[in-house]
């Protein structure tokens, strides 16, 4: 199996061959502008001295300032870190708005520190990052393992090293220090917003049988906002259960009981005719109309891919699927609607708490809900029109919206040309 690295950079391959892209445009485009790895010690609260290992990536800033979620995570690594801040450019680029990509991780298993411990990690790896954040060079926001009260301690750290208040340094603050109402559930609702744009000429949502893997601030968010809009979510997991129930699980009552600080497995023992609980692996092979993969990386493998059934993958993860999967999707006619367009909907809301602290404005939820589906749908739109769905063979949306990304990043390398 292929790296989250090795996945990205074929991916793009493939594109720039379809776009008869110049060399100097794929040596630029597979070549990261900054990498910035560290070492840097936390106290823990039994005094002894941890050394944690933290990076922040930029990949490309020709469309404007990065941006990029900052993830911990005891996986993390720095090809890792490379991919996402890489799936980043493609992905501000498809949803048309004027920031390059990025990314940064640290390496540590955030539920095994106290919260004195972890903001103590947050300030520190802050500090290092000094040279290289900022609300016109590089904007962080939340990622796995990381939240708004993380995004709090970062901007309040940056603030104090400069001597007052930036809140548009990060994005996916609390609502009050400055985040935007609807950021918390904006990927879920944009992956809402593409599958029902997808849908609306078949029949649209309502009835349609789903899948979730991840039951987290994406696949959560997701599996409650689709089944109110309708669907029948019938299978979700997190990373120790997978429910199933052919009738439909009450998503939005697991989802209350894990942001309460539950777990789908306390969800279960307290509801336990809600759901049957099922092999995790069960929750990618089964037979519904819409499998959404909203947990993590290379779930989505050769093995696994022939055993899918839905015919419609909506990626609420970042790279869920190889690139051998993914052939083997195309090749079996099942449409894959991806990352860098579906999960977009985080992004797209994190531009609009920069735009909000940039001016002091605070828009309603309902404001930034309509810009949402106002973005998300013309990215969609866009990418359909390079690749209509059914173009079984010729191409698919991953290939049309990375497409569509490259030409957007290279006529900006080319507008502001090589310096000198
Ligand atoms: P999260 O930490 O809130 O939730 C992750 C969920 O996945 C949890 O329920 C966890 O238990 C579950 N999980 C972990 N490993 C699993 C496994 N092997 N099988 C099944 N479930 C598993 O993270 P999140 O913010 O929801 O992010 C999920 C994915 O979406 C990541 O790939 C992230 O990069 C991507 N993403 C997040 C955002 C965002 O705004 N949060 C935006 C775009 C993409």
């Amino acid at each position: 199996m292929d790296s989250i690295l090795e996945s990205a950079l074929a991916q793009f391959h493939h594109g720039a061959d379809h776009v008869q892209l110049p060399d100097r445009y794929r040596e630029l485009l597979t070549s990261f502008k900054t990498t910035f790895q560290t070492q840097f010690p936390v106290e823990l609260d039994d005094h002894s001295v941890h050394i944690f290992e933290g990076f922040r990536v930029i990949h490309n800033s020709a469309r404007g300032p990065t941006k990029g979620g900052l993830r911990y995570a005891d996986h993390v690594t720095l090809d890792e870190v490379r991919a996402l801040a890489m799936l980043m450019t493609w992905k501000c680029a498809v949803v048309n708005i004027p920031f390059g990509g990025a990314k940064g991780g640290v390496r540590v298993d955030p539920a095994a520190l106290t919260q004195s411990e972890l903001q103590n990690l947050t300030r520190r790896f802050t500090s290092e990052l000094l040279p290289i954040i900022g609300p016109d060079q590089d904007i962080p926001a939340p990622d796995m393992g990381t939240n708004p009260q993380v995004m709090a301690w970062i901007m309040d750290t940056y603030s104090a090293a400069k001597g007052y208040t930036i809140p548009a340094v990060v994005t996916g603050k609390p609502v009050a220090i400055g985040g935007s109402e609807g950021r918390f559930e904006a990927t879920g609702r944009g992956l809402l917003y593409v599958l029902e744009e997808h849908l609306s000429a078949t029949g649209g949502l309502p009835g349609r049988t789903l899948a979730v893997q991840g039951f987290g601030n994406v696949g959560g968010v997701a599996a409650k906002l689709m089944q109110q809009a309708g669907a029948r979510v019938t299978f979700i997991s997190d990373k120790d259960t997978a429910l199933h129930h052919p009738d439909g699980i009450d998503a939005a009552a697991a989802w209350v009981h894990v942001q309460g600080g539950g777990s789908l497995k306390s969800w279960l023992e307290q509801h336990p005719e809600a759901a049957e609980p099922v092999a995790p692996e069960d929750v990618l092979t089964a037979d519904v109309d819409v499998l959404v993969p909203a947990a993590v990386q290379s779930v989505l493998t050769a093995e696994n891919a022939p055993a899918v059934r839905a015919r419609l993958i909506l990626e609420g993860a970042n790279g869920p699927t190889t690139t051998e999967a993914d052939a083997i999707f195309a090749e079996r006619g099942i449409t894959v609607i991806p990352d860098i367009l579906a999960n977009a909907g985080g992004v797209t809301v994190s531009y609009f708490e920069w735009v909000q602290a940039r001016q002091y404005m605070q828009w309603t939820e309902d404001q930034v809900n309509a810009e949402l589906r106002r973005l998300m749908i013309a990215a969609y739109r866009n990418v359909v029109a390079r690749c209509p769905i059914g173009s079984r063979g010729e191409c698919t949306q991953r290939e049309a919206a990375l497409w569509l990304a490259i030409e957007r990043v290279v006529e900006a390398i080319n507008l502001r040309g090589i310096f000198p």
